[in-house]
């Protein structure tokens, strides 16, 4: 079965064909502009392509809710153009074939419970720090949805003593993703993050920030893994500091084999940047079997 995965992100939008085993046959990326300008490329391809389902990960916020008269649309979202834009209504209807929608962050999270390191568990949690950060929740083997859906990089965490940024969160100023985000991370050290030496002191504060909101999540969800992906994970350094921080923030409360063994327990993503894509493939599958 020829399965259809968009992920559609602020930059980029990829395209990909692939099959039901999370495998990826061709792929083509396609750069965001305006709906009018970008939706056509997409449509196409899957019709070139001839896939017999999509689904699609798509940035946010999108209206999730089955029973909406929107359900499928993109929300307040600052990209101007692609303000309500009906995403899933018009690649339904251009392809005619069965289509899922979830977020992208929510995508990879069920591209690495599908076909990654999560595909044994039934509770763990996905996590994005690039542009912004976007947490997908995996609770007794499904993605969290809820009222609307997670929004875990908003949260508010304690202030490093030696960071007086003031953050930069359009809604919350100095939530997390507006302290640890790469934008934020580029406008406190006037240089773009992959520029930074390993050993900038920024480095320090986002994986204070990152460990905070790791402790919040650890609490509430109670996950059995936690991944890592976005662009400013590439900072490998950021791993080991996470993990001590969390140690130290957690100060033993927290007991379990998984936390005793933390090296695989806060994790980098395993799928070589094709998480979200695969989680896509995994979407359209189950659209496919639910047509
Ligand atoms: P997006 O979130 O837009 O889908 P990315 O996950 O690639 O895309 O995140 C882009 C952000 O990550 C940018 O702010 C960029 O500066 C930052 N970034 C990309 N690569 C690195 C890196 N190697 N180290 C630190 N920051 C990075
Ligand atoms: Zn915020």
């Amino acid at each position: 079965m020829l399965l259809g995965a968009l992920e559609g992100g602020g930059t980029k939008m990829v395209c990909a064909i692939g099959e039901e085993d999370g495998s990826i046959i061709d792929r083509i990326t396609i750069p965001t502009r305006s709906p009018d300008e970008t939706m056509p490329h997409i449509i196409d391809y899957f019709k070139e392509k001839m896939a017999c389902a999509l689904g699609i990960g798509f940035f946010g916020p999108l209206d999730l809710n089955p029973s909406s008269g929107t359900f499928g649309h993109l929300t307040a979202t600052n990209k101007q153009d692609w303000q309500n834009y009906d995403v899933m209504g018009v690649l339904k209807n251009a392809l005619n074939v069965p289509c899922r929608i979830d977020t992208d962050v929510n995508a990879a999270a069920l591209g690495e419970a599908a076909y990654g390191c999560m595909r044994k568990l039934k509770n763990g949690i996905y996590i994005t720090v690039g542009t912004g950060i976007g947490v997908g929740v995996i609770a007794n083997g499904s993605v969290v949805h809820g009222m609307v859906h997670p929004e875990g990089g908003h949260v508010i965490v304690r202030r490093h003593p030696d960071d007086d940024f003031p953050g930069d969160c359009i809604f919350h100023k100095d939530c997390l993703e507006g302290l640890a985000a790469g934008p934020a991370i580029a406008a406190r050290m006037h240089c773009k993050g992959q520029d930074l030496p390993a050993d900038s002191p920024v480095w320090e504060w986002v994986s204070y920030y990152l460990a905070q909101a790791i402790c919040d999540y650890i609490y509430i969800l109670s996950p059995e893994k936690i991944v890592l992906g976005g662009g400013v994970m590439q900072q490998t350094q950021l791993y080991p500091m996470i993990r001590k921080h969390v140690l130290e923030l957690l100060n033993g409360y927290v007991e379990s084999d998984q936390i005793r063994d933390i090296d695989h327990y806060i994790v980098p993503a395993t799928l070589n940047d094709n998480q979200a894509v695969m989680g896509c493939l995994k979407l359209a599958y189950d659209a496919a079997l639910l047509s």
